[in-house]
C-alpha cells in the first residue's frame, strides 16, 4: 500500500476537544451485530421504547396537508411557545413569559448554544459528573476549563450544593445542574437545591444552565424541583426541556428553552445562523402533545415505573453487583466493583459481544462513572428480564478483563 500523504486539509484546532456520546457508537455496534444475525438486547440507548402517541403524529401530519411547508419564526410558532407558558403554568403554577421561549431542534441544542455562548478560554464551567457527555465536550470546545462536580452514589446519585458552591471561582461563568438525571436515575432533593440558589446570592456572575428533560420521569410520588420556582436567578437562568423523552419523540428533534433577558437574542441569532427554525410540522405535534391529553404521559411513566423495580432486582441479584434505585429517568446505575472487572467500558464490551446485551461503560459518563455501567430501561420487560438472564450467567463464567 502507498503511504497516505497528510491532507493539508483539517478541521481547526477545536475540533480535536470536540467530544461524542457513545450511546450512538454502542447503538450502531449493536445494529451491526444484529444484522450479523445476533440476537441484542440494546440496554444502551436513550429513548423510550414506545411510538409517539397518535394524535401528535396526526397533528403532524394534518399540518403538512394543510401546507404548513415554509420556514416558520426562528424563535418558534408562536402558538407553540404560548403553549410552552401554558404547560409550565398547568404543572407548576408559575408564570414564564411566552417571548423567552425558544423552540429549537432537540433539547441538545439548548446546552450546546449555552456553552458556546459562555465558555471560552480562561473561563470554568461546572457540570455534573457522572453526567450526559456533550456537557464536557462542549465546554472543552470553547476552549473553557471543564470543571466536574461529582454526583456520588452515597447521596442517590443527587448533586451536592456545597461542594459545587466551593468549585465555583471568579472564573466561572456557568453551572450545569441535571435532575432527573442521565446516566443514574439521582434526583437533587429540593433542599439541595434551595441551599445552592441561597449560595448563588455569592456569585452573581454565574449563570444556571438547568437541563429538565427528564421532568416528568419521577417515581415513588416524587414532586420535581424546577429552577424556574426561584424567582432571584430568573434574571440568569436557562432551562432546558423538549419532547424527546416526556412524549416519545426522539426522532423529530424538538426541544425548548426559556432563556434570560440579557441572553436571548444571542441564542435568537444562534438559531438563524444555524437551523433558521424547527422543522414546521413538527411544532405543529409538539402543540398537539401539550394541548391534548396528557394520559398518555402517566401511562409511559407508570410502564417504566413497573421496569425499574424489575431491573433493579435483577441487578442486585447479580453477583458482585448492588444497584440504588433510580428516583428518576430511565435509567439504572449499578456499582459494578464487586464484580471482578477492573474496567467499566471492558465489562460494558463484553456484555455486548458475548452475551449481546448492549449497556454503556459509567466512564463514558465522565471520570467519576468508573466503577459504573448504566442499563437503559427503555425496553420490554420481557427483554429486561432475557437481558438480566444473560448478564447473570455471563457473570457467572466470564473471567473479568
Ligand atoms: N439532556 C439529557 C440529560 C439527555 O439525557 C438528553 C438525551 O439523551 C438530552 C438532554 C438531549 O435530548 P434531545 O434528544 O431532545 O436532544
Amino acid at each position: 500500500m502507498m503511504p497516505v500523504a497528510p491532507s493539508p486539509i483539517h478541521p481547526v484546532a477545536a475540533f480535536g476537544r470536540i467530544g461524542e456520546e457513545n450511546a450512538f457508537a454502542v447503538l450502531a455496534r449493536a445494529a451491526a451485530l444484529a444484522a450479523q444475525g445476533r440476537d441484542i438486547i440494546n440496554l444502551g440507548i436513550g429513548q423510550p421504547d414506545f411510538p409517539t402517541p397518535g394524535h401528535i403524529v396526526e397533528a403532524a401530519i394534518k399540518a403538512l396537508r394543510d401546507g404548513q411547508h415554509g420556514y416558520t419564526p426562528s424563535v418558534g410558532i408562536q402558538p407553540l411557545r404560548e403553549a410552552v407558558a401554558g404547560d409550565i403554568h398547568r404543572r407548576f403554577g408559575l408564570e414564564i413569559d411566552p417571548g423567552r421561549v425558544m423552540i429549537v431542534p432537540g433539547g441538545k441544542v439548548t446546552m450546546f448554544s449555552a456553552i458556546l455562548m459562555l465558555g471560552e478560554p480562561g473561563t470554568e464551567i461546572l457540570y455534573p459528573d457522572p453526567g450526559f457527555p456533550i456537557y464536557r465536550s462542549m465546554i472543552e470546545f470553547t476552549g473553557a476549563t471543564p470543571v466536574p462536580v461529582p454526583a456520588r452514589e452515597e447521596n442517590g446519585f443527587g448533586f451536592s450544593a456545597a461542594e459545587a458552591l466551593s468549585l465555583i471561582t471568579e472564573r466561572t461563568r456557568l453551572v450545569i445542574l441535571n435532575s432527573p438525571a442521565n446516566p443514574t436515575g439521582g434526583v437533587t432533593p429540593k433542599a439541595e437545591i434551595d441551599a445552592f440558589v441561597a449560595g448563588l446570592a455569592r456569585h452573581p456572575h454565574v449563570a444556571i444552565l438547568s437541563d429538565e428533560i427528564y421532568d416528568q420521569f419521577l417515581f415513588d410520588g416524587e414532586a420535581h424541583t424546577t429552577l424556574l420556582a426561584y424567582p432571584e436567578i430568573r434574571d440568569r437562568l436557562i432551562l432546558l426541556n423538549g419532547w424527546s423523552k416526556t412524549y416519545a419523540m426522539t426522532g423529530w428533534r424538538l426541544g425548548w428553552a426559556l432563556w434570560p433577558e440579557a441572553l436571548f437574542d444571542a441564542a435568537r441569532k444562534l438559531a438563524v445562523n444555524a437551523w433558521s427554525c424547527v422543522n414546521a410540522p413538527a411544532q405543529f405535534g409538539a402543540l398537539a402533545a401539550l394541548t391534548g391529553p396528557q394520559d398518555c404521559v402517566a401511562e409511559m411513566v407508570a410502564a417504566f415505573d413497573r421496569r425499574r423495580h424489575l431491573v433493579v432486582e435483577g441487578l442486585n441479584a447479580l453477583p458482585g453487583v448492588r444497584c440504588a434505585v433510580p428516583k428518576g429517568a430511565f435509567y439504572a446505575f449499578p456499582n459494578i466493583a464487586g464484580t471482578g472487572w477492573g474496567s467499566a467500558k471492558a465489562l460494558a464490551t463484553a456484555l455486548l459481544d458475548d452475551a449481546g446485551v448492549a449497556t454503556i461503560g459509567g466512564p463514558d459518563f465522565g471520570v467519576f462513572g468508573e466503577g459504573y455501567i448504566r442499563l437503559s430501561y427503555a425496553n420490554s420487560a420481557e427483554n429486561i428480564s432475557r437481558a438480566l438472564e444473560r448478564m447473570d450467567s455471563f457473570l457467572r463464567t466470564a473471567r473479568a478483563a
